[in-house]
Order: structure tokens, then C-alpha cells, then sequence
């Protein structure tokens, strides 16, 4: 099961939609290329405890 979140891409401050699987774990960190720069970022997920809602957080990468 698939949520979509908005999220700002900390490289070029485009908004862009990550698909986050809630069936990986209710903490995830994982690499994603942005659909609109392709540079990648960090992506944090945090599943909310009511099993519904999801906080993201993005962070670009440090290399
Ligand atoms: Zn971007």
C-alpha cells in the first residue's frame, strides 16, 4: 500500500511527489533521485502511530 507525500527538494525547491511504502517499516531511510533535478536526497519516513498518516522529511545528500 502506497501513500504520496509532497515534499520540497532541498537541492532545487521543486515539489515533488514520493510514493511511500508503508509496508517497509514504520521508520525508513532511504536514497531517492528527485524526478525534477535527479540529484539526490535522504529521505526519513516516520509512519504515524494511528496507521494512517506519514511525516517525511528530506535532506540532500553530502557528497
Ligand atoms: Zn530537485
Amino acid at each position: 500500500m502506497l501513500d504520496e507525500v509532497s515534499v520540497v527538494c532541498p537541492a532545487c525547491w521543486e515539489e515533488i511527489v514520493l510514493e511511500i511504502d508503508r509496508s517497509a517499516g514504520d521508520e525508513q531511510v532511504y536514497s531517492e533521485d528527485c524526478s525534477v533535478c535527479c540529484r539526490p536526497m535522504t529521505v526519513h519516513v516516520r509512519l504515524d502511530d494511528d496507521g494512517e498518516g506519514c511525516t517525511v522529511r528530506v535532506e540532500a545528500e553530502s557528497d
